[in-house]
């Protein structure tokens, strides 16, 4: 594990308190520590391209379609909370193929169902930020949140300001959610 969370580290920078986690009304990224070299708009590294390329222990890969796949967000609003996106890299949603389209749409639905089986959330917010200036971290690969809701959520959070999101508590939700996911 300690490979994954040095890793993890390497890759997004420390974790370190609740204005670093990914809420849907505020910016995550606003301190700019874990800015990606090249910045949000053309990252050099894009996470989400590289992201279906990891496999076993590093991947938070939970599903994988023909042209979208599912994984955990490294910086949830709540546990569970993952990120629907293309393969392809494109930054808009007019961009997407009709195909491509649907098999979000229903990747959406599948994610929502496989949530609810695994935590049984009270509610979800479904969407996506088009461009940084509408919040979207990693602004020039798609992604569609699904974020799974509880009653007074939004109020733990604060309270619990400096918890810090393990990689291994992502690890074994991405088990939970990926075994739980149905088959193609
Ligand atoms: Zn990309």
């Amino acid at each position: 594990m300690a490979d994954v969370a040095e890793q993890r580290v390497e890759e997004t920078g420390e974790p370190d308190g609740l204005e670093r986690l990914w809420t849907p009304h505020r910016m995550t990224y606003i301190t700019g520590v874990d800015r990606p070299e090249g910045g949000y708009e053309q990252p050099a590294g894009c996470p989400f391209c590289q992201a279906p390329g990891r496999s076993g222990a590093e991947t938070l890969v939970v599903a994988r379609g023909e042209l979208v796949f599912a994984v955990l967000n490294l910086y949830p609003y709540n546990p569970g909370h993952l990120l629907i996106c293309p393969y392809r890299h494109v930054a808009d949603y007019t961009e997407l193929t009709e195909d491509e389209t649907v098999e979000l749409a229903a990747f959406t639905r599948t994610a929502m169902r496989v949530v609810r089986t695994v935590s049984r959330p009270h509610g979800f917010n479904l969407g996506m930020n088009q461009g940084s200036v509408a919040g979207a971290g990693i602004a020039a690969h798609l992604h569609q949140h699904v974020v799974p809701r509880w009653g007074g959520d939004a109020n733990f959070m604060p309270i619990v300001g400096r918890t810090k999101v393990l990689p291994q508590l992502l690890t074994d939700t991405r088990i939970m959610l990926s075994d739980a996911w149905p088959a193609a």
